[in-house]
């Protein structure tokens, strides 16, 4: 199937699970993780209509955005180390994983602009994966008004890999009630209404949970590790 095919597919599936959540289908967007493919399979991403491309890879993602970065908005999903940001800065919309205050600084010094963030959420707790706890999530939040451009747009987390995705659930769940609970501070730097959740393998829960950002790779511009 193509990108396109598989795009269409995608966005049936999506309004067939917002139609029953009784959820509006424009407010899932696809971000179309290119990480595993190239810039060809990138472009033609953006052809078939994908408005979103995310990349977790300083490296990886130059060559694509140098040739396609006038198209689309970028997303930056992966971790990001502090020393890394100004190859970046200037080439991303949006930054999906903000999760402590050095990137805060080293992001807001870098950028003449507001730059748009997501703060990661580690819900499930596991050693491997990075963002802040739970805990730690609205001290964190009240100290990014410090860093004038930084605006964080919303909570973003990853989910372990579950072989049956309904187990995804509380975690996202959570992390939609600490949206919620952000958004209601009503910080000026913290408007906080979107949620950056669910990827190949559990995107339906993830939207039935509130998801208003889906990262999907696999699933849509393929994975050569799986198929
Ligand atoms: C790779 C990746 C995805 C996409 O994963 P798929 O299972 O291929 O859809 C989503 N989010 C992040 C942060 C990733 O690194």
């Amino acid at each position: 199937m193509t990108i396109l095919e598989k795009y269409k597919q995608l966005n049936l599936e999506i309004e067939k699970i917002a139609g029953r959540c009784g959820r509006n289908k424009d407010e899932i967007k696809v971000i179309a993780v290119t990480k595993y493919v190239d810039t060809v399979t990138t472009k033609e991403a953006l052809d078939a209509g994908l408005e979103h491309i995310g990349e977790n890879r300083v490296e990886g993602g130059v060559e694509k955005w140098e040739q396609l970065g006038e198209r689309g908005n970028w997303h930056f999903i992966g971790s990001l180390q502090t020393k890394k940001v100004k190859k970046v800065i200037d080439k991303y919309d949006y930054f999906h994983s903000l999760d402590r205050l050095s990137l805060a600084e080293e992001l807001d010094k870098r950028s003449s602009k507001k730059v748009s963030c997501f703060v990661q959420v580690n819900v499930s707790q596991e050693e491997s994966k990075s963002g802040i706890s739970e805990a730690e999530l609205i001290p964190f939040i009240e100290k990014l008004a410090e860093y004038p451009s930084i605006e964080v747009v919303g909570l973003m987390t990853m989910a372990p890999f579950y072989q049956d995705p309904e187990r995804t659930r509380p975690i996202f769940r959570k992390l939609r009630e600490l949206r919620d609970q952000v958004e209601g501070l009503g910080y000026q730097h913290a408007p906080c209404k979107e949620l950056s959740m669910g990827m190949s393998n559990d995107y339906s829960i993830a939207i039935e949970e509130g998801a208003t950002f889906i990262r999907i790779g696999t699933v849509l511009v393929g994975n050569p590790l799986k198929n």
